[in-house]
């Protein structure tokens, strides 16, 4: 149990929420806040407060008068961060929309796959993602002109962000706030994000407004704990602090911990298109970043790379690691590279609407290997594999209660009953909390593969390789890798004329293996490509037809301490 929390409120969207002053806590953070509230990492422009509200009314004016967007329509954004993002997300709260955010690595048909899933209508498009946006607007059978660019330029073919802004703000408005009835906060949804749970393909997580506001104030008021008496140059999470805002807004961690989270501590983001170290550490540098939270390939690199030494990165104040573990051994070289930060882990996935558990802001690092404790109004349960509760100190699966749980997924009953039970979440995961309320994840039991904190859905993998002309059945594991965590690997047994034909020559094993994996880097984005393929003669089930993926996860380990 991570404590007593003070009351959400439950009739509010989170624009409502951040800027109207509905609640102390949202408006308290507005008159504290330096006017900056986003700084474009490429330029240095700044985009005040005043100008994201204007925007987020002009945008959401247009949004109305144009397309017609409304009460419970779902609006897609296809690219990476852009100061413009979060103007699109809060747009689409203002009128009542359902907001999903796309992947730009997606190929056309991941994304149309996003598209229908969440029954999009209107598609928001990055400029450097154009081509294959525009493609999967038209196989999806979004109209071109409910397709609009962010970021000004667009030589004048494409509507943009910019010009809907401006035409929103010089009508009158249209659009019709929200007024929600007490409770009904929980219900209303605010973002249709994709995961595929404990199993098959990804699913559209309905998230409504309650659970996000009530996840960013279990993490304030955790923060402030830790912060009474502190002056407030000296809090960890101060208003005016700057955080690189380079975690994916398409993911849910982004959204919550990096976007919002952090606007409702009044930081200052300074946001960043996509990840790449040199231009982080100069960022971190030129804007004198105090807060970064990351994922751990991003920190391997940041303990790995010799530029690092480099630069000055003593203006870090708090790190955060999340949505993959991070090792015991990373956390201490990463308190060599950050001298004055505090290091930490949270834990948390898309369907408790993310963090479960929060680094130890009582210790300059967190206990190495553990992923935080958990957060005020949080309750875990350890489900053993006797089918039993565990006490404190025992393993099995994490379950998770709180207020900003998800709802479940969209049209699909029963992969929410296997997941949301009574308003808990049965996370998949395996690990222990201890009597400190300290959180340790030692395995994963749903069959997720994660590279670079990415979820890859094995049962996608293995749909798209069952239609491929060699392959009889097939399985999907994740291979251990330093950077990535993890990598798709697949266990394949081949029809039986390529069988024959394998074993007529044996050079031909090499070129299906190739033809095999080109396929998927065909079909699939490039996190989701296979490190390998190997061949088996039947693949592993229980009696009723079940993957029995440990099994294979056993056997590759093995090959790989053979070498
Ligand atoms: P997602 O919904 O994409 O955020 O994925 C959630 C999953 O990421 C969780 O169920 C875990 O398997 C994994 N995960 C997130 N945070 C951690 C962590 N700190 N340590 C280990 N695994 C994590």
């Amino acid at each position: 149990d991570g404590g007593a929390l003070a009351p959400i409120p439950d009739d509010v969207t989170i624009p409502q929420f951040l800027f109207d002053g509905h609640h102390p806590l949202g408006g308290q953070a507005l008159h504290e806040r330096p006017p900056a509230w986003f700084i474009e990492d490429a330029t240095g422009r700044e985009v005040t407060g005043d100008q994201v509200r204007a925007r987020v009314w002009g945008l959401a004016n247009a949004m109305s008068i144009r397309w017609n967007i409304g009460d419970g329509d779902v609006v897609c954004a296809y690219g990476p961060n852009h100061v413009d993002y979060p103007i699109v997300i809060w747009a689409t709260h203002r009128v009542g929309g359902v907001f999903t955010g796309a992947n730009p690595a997606y190929t056309a048909e991941e994304l149309v796959y996003q598209i229908r899933t969440a029954k999009a209508t209107a598609l928001f498009i990055h400029p450097d993602s154009l081509k294959v946006g525009l493609e999967a607007a038209r196989i999806a059978g979004i109209p071109l002109d409910r397709v609009a660019l962010y970021d000004t330029a667009s030589g004048g073919q494409h509507l943009t962000v910019d010009d809907l802004v401006r035409e929103g703000l010089a009508q009158t408005k249209r659009w019709i706030e929200p007024k929600l009835k007490p409770g009904e906060g929980k219900t209303k949804l605010a973002l249709l994000f994709f995961s595929s749970g404990t199993t098959g393909r990804p699913k559209a997580v309905m998230i409504p407004h309650y659970a996000i506001i009530a996840n960013v104030v279990q993490m304030k008021q955790y923060a402030d704990i830790h912060d009474q008496g502190t002056p407030i140059e000296k809090q960890r999470y101060a208003p005016g602090d700057r955080v690189l805002g380079v975690l994916p807004f398409y993911h849910i961690y982004g959204v919550v911990v990096s976007l919002h989270y952090f606007m409702l501590c009044g930081a200052t983001l300074v946001i960043v298109q996509r990840f790449n170290l040199r231009n982080a550490l100069d960022s971190i540098v030129k804007y004198r970043v105090a807060h970064l939270a990351l994922v751990p390939p991003m920190i391997v690199l940041l303990c790995k790379d010799p530029i690092v030494k480099n630069y000055d990165l003593s203006g870090v104040k708090m790190t955060t690691s999340g949505a993959a573990p991070l090792s015991a051994e990373l956390t201490n070289q990463l308190a060599r590279v950050l001298p004055n930060s505090g290091i930490g882990q949270g834990y948390g996935m898309t369907e408790t609407c993310t963090t479960v558990s929060f680094p130890q802001l009582t210790m300059r690092i967190g206990t190495p290997g553990s992923a935080g404790v958990l957060i005020p109004g949080t309750q875990v349960r350890i489900l053993k594999a006797d089918n039993t509760w565990g006490k404190p100190g025992e393993t099995g699966q994490i379950v998770v209660t709180g207020p900003s749980m998800a709802i479940g997924y969209l049209d699909n009953a029963e992969a929410t009953a296997e997941t949301f039970k009574d308003g808990w979440v049965y996370t998949g995961d395996e690990g222990y909390v201890n009597e400190k309320k300290e959180l340790y994840i030692v395995d994963r039991i749903k069959e997720l593969i994660k590279v670079r904190g990415f979820q890859v859905a094995p049962a996608e993998l293995e749909g798209l390789l069952l239609d491929h002309p060699d392959v009889a059945d097939v399985c999907v594991i994740g291979a251990p890798d330093e950077y990535s965590g993890e990598l798709p690997f697949a266990f394949i047994t081949p029809k039986e004329e390529t069988q024959t034909r394998i074993s007529r020559a044996p050079a031909e094993e090499q070129r299906v293996r190739d033809a095999i994996t080109e396929y998927v880097t065909k079909h699939k984005t490039q996190y989701k490509w296979l490190a390998g393929v190997m061949f088996i003669d039947v693949v592993p089930k229980n009696p009723s037809g079940k993957l029995l993926r440990r099994l294979l996860r056993d056997k590759l380990k093995e090959l790989m301490k053979e070498g």
